[in-house]
């Protein structure tokens, strides 16, 4: 292994059908060591199934998987994979313990049983039995689970579902210092804010395509958009000049613009009416963007035929 070689994992090109569903098309991934890659988007977008074919269960119709520049599937490469999916069970009459012991002793150079317990945030649970444990403690269990063989790629589907803000919170620090080990880390999520909170570079995937990718920043300032009102001596065209691509329009004397630069926007209205009034920005919610950002398509047919319609009714 190359150690200058900073991606741990990609998908390459990599399409994959269900019968008449197509879960991923064409879809072209990296994933990097010591980074938290974030694979966002709403049900069905196909996250699972990238998951899932980075872990060798399931093989793409066509591209290719290379995890550590290797094949997935192969047993060596699988080895320095620790995953943590949706469907995980365990049995429920096995400790704590026991059940952190049996996946130690799977893998060749496990890590050590108490970084293991500490790492998930276990302590004192590790004598209990499985079956009764709360569903955050089980969530933790099952995160123990996936470090036991010391891997270099974590992959985390959905792992906070069902933890409460605390949890949340307490798994989302145990995963940045998995990180700042050099491990590889693959998460997928439906939150914006989970994203946004924890990882390096989020990928937005919806129906099976890469919608968006880059840092959460970038990903915010690409999707948050505001609505910026206010009453304006500047005609609709004069504001259309100033709002560059945004979605404008205009309700008796209100102006209404969608922007994602309400900031520069209000700027610049104010240098150029000095009458302006009823000024009132809202939105910017995180999890409003993403539903924008994920139904993009519908969205601007949406925002089209509004526009459409406005300019019918001014003309
Ligand atoms: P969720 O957030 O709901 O878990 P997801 O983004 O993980 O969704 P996938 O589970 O990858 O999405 O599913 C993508 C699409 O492929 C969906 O339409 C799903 O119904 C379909 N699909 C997934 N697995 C199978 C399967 N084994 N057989 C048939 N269709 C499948």
């Amino acid at each position: 292994m190359a150690m200058n070689y900073s991606t741990a994992a990609e998908l390459h090109g990599v399409t994959k059908r269900y019968g008449d569903v197509c879960a991923l098309r064409a879809i072209d991934l990296a994933i990097e060591r010591g980074k938290i890659t974030a694979l966002l988007g709403p049900n069905g977008a196909g996250k699972t199934t990238a998951v899932r074919i980075l872990l060798g269960l399931v093989s793409p119709n066509s591209g290719t998987a290379t995890v550590f520049g290797a094949d997935p599937r192969l047993t060596s490469t699988r080895a320095r994979i620790g995953a943590m999916l949706q469907v995980s069970k365990v049995p429920e009459t096995l400790r704590v313990r026991e059940h952190i012991e049996v996946f130690r002793s799977y893998y060749p150079t496990p890590m050590p049983y108490p970084a293991v317990i500490a790492a998930a945030g276990l302590d004192g649970l590790d004598k209990r039995l499985f079956g009764t444990l709360s569903g955050g403690q089980r969530q933790r269990v099952l995160f123990a689970l996936a470090l036991c063989g010391n891997p270099d790629l974590l992959m985390l589907d959905e792992p906070t579902v069902g933890l409460d803000v605390e949890s949340r919170r307490g798994l989302w620090d145990a995963i940045r210092r998995l990180a700042d080990e050099g491990r590889a880390v693959l998460l997928t999520t439906h939150y914006l804010d989970e994203a946004d909170a924890l990882a390096h570079r989020v990928v937005v995937i919806a129906r099976g395509e890469i919608v968006a990718e880059g840092t959460p920043s970038e990903i915010k300032s690409r999707v948050v958009r505001r609505r910026v009102r206010c009453v304006t001596a500047l005609s609709l065209d004069e504001v259309r000049m100033i709002a560059a691509g945004a979605s404008l329009r205009r309700d008796g004397a209100v102006t209404e613009v969608l922007t994602t630069k309400a900031e520069d926007l209000v700027r610049a209205l104010l240098v150029r009416d000095p009458t302006l009034a009823g000024l009132d920005v809202t939105g910017g919610g995180l999890e409003d963007a993403f539903l924008a950002l994920t139904r993009e398509e519908s969205d601007a047919v949406a925002v089209s035929s509004v526009e459409y319609a406005v300019t019918k009714a001014v003309a």
